[in-house]
């Protein structure tokens, strides 16, 4: 490999690299892109909310969308706010990086200024890791079968996608599905127009819960509807990025950089808005972390670093009351709690508004929690 001088190198091509480098393209820059797997299709199904989408991103890039979903406590609340599920192949597609280099090698080892794989040395202004979580700390796991819209019919009922169904699973005989330690909801969402993904999922655990519980729980939800299956999807990752992402050279980007939400594990709506921010600033000749961590996303990073070790902390019972709460704040304050990255007032509103609501003993153990950093 030859050590010549690439303006961007970005290590890592999952959605947030990609991202990143395809902005980068656009704007002129060259680039060099390093991942072990560079064109590997991507296989989660991801998801976010429809008004996370960047505009630039083309309408069929999403491979369902919904108006509205369910969340049941399990009291049924409709949020009246879009979500869309992601065409993994559309969006590869969308997100071209054409004229950049592609090394097709895990990096060794990385620098501010240059990296290194098994072959050589990339030399580069500005080196960006995109690397995916850290891998350390507590988890967000799920087990989930793909199904027809026919066969999910009587698990979504009215609605058109379920964000969480907290219901308790209705098998108090068996220890595997006792969830009073740590709960687990169903996700229902359709993929397109013929097929529908059902989702054991642990939406922060330390430990989590193994792929394996998740499976007795979802067969145990269900009856006999996983039998059938057209597809399964086992997930498993860590909540958690690299500590004060500002700080650090290189840049980390995206799961990695502090732009997966630790509270949700949802990341591919900021890490696309960020994309954006990040090239600008690149090719303005500013640094990236100043224009992508003003003070008020510090603030909200670290707050929402609190709400994971406060979900931690709660209970099965705890934690359904808690997002029943949750359901029935208005849309507005739900966003600025999900979605706000530098919505700083928003965010400790929403907070402030889940802690008022909650029972006294809730509210001790939030506080706990929140004070002791778990
Ligand atoms: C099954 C599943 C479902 C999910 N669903 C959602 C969802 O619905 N919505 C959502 O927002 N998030 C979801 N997530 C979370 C998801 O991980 C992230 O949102 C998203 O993948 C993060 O993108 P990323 O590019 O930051 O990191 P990653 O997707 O982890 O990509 C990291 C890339 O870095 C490369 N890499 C790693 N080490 C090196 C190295 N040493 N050298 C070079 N390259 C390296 C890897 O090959 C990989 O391509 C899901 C995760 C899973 C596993």
């Amino acid at each position: 490999m030859t050590a010549a001088i690439t303006d961007v190198a970005v290590v890592g091509a999952g959605p947030a690299g990609r991202a990143l480098a395809h902005h980068l393209v656009l704007r002129g820059l060259t680039v060099t892109i390093v991942d072990p797997h560079p064109g590997a299709p991507w296989r989660p199904t991801y998801a976010c909310w429809t008004d996370e989408l960047p505009t630039w991103l083309p309408a069929d890039a999403a491979s369902a969308q919904v108006d509205s979903v369910e969340i049941r406590t399990p009291d049924t609340v409709r949020i009246a706010r879009g979500y869309s599920v992601i065409d993994n192949a559309e969006l590869q597609r969308a997100l071209t990086v054409d004229g950049a280099r592609v090394v097709a090698e895990r990096a060794t080892r990385i620098a501010p200024d240059h990296l290194i794989t098994d072959s050589g040395i990339v030399r580069a202004s500005t080196v960006v890791d995109a690397r995916g979580t850290s891998g350390q700390g507590p988890r967000q796991t799920a087990f989930g079968v793909v199904v027809t819209r026919e066969r999910a019919r009587p698990v979504l009922g009215a609605a058109e996608a379920v964000l969480m169904d907290w219901t308790p699973i209705d098998n108090t005989d068996d220890a595997t599905l006792d969830d009073s330690a740590v709960p687990s909801f169903l996700y229902a969402i359709p993929l397109d127009d013929e097929r529908v993904l059902l989702e054991e999922t642990c939406l922060a655990g330390d430990p989590p819960l193994t792929i394996a519980r998740l499976r007795a729980r979802l067969e145990a939800r269900l009856g006999g509807l996983t039998e059938d299956a057209l597809d399964t999807e086992s997930v498993s990752f860590s909540l958690e990025g690299i500590d004060s992402p500002w700080r650090r050279t290189p840049l980390p980007f995206g799961a990695r950089g502090g732009l997966l939400h630790p509270a949700t594990g949802y990341s591919i709506g900021m890490s696309f808005t960020a994309a954006g921010i990040v090239a600008d600033a690149i090719a303005g000749g500013r640094a990236p972390a100043d224009d992508l961590w003003p003070s008020g996303a510090r603030g909200v990073h670290r707050l929402r670093t609190a709400g994971l070790h406060a979900l931690l902390a709660l209970d099965a019972d705890q934690t359904r009351a808690f997002f029943d709460t949750f359901a029935r704040l208005p849309v507005a304050r739900q966003r600025a709690y999900l979605s706000g990255r530098t919505d700083l007032p928003g965010s400790v509103a929403a907070m402030l508004t889940l802690f008022a609501r909650a029972d006294h003993r809730t509210r001790r153990t939030l506080a706990r929690a929140v004070l002791s950093g778990r």
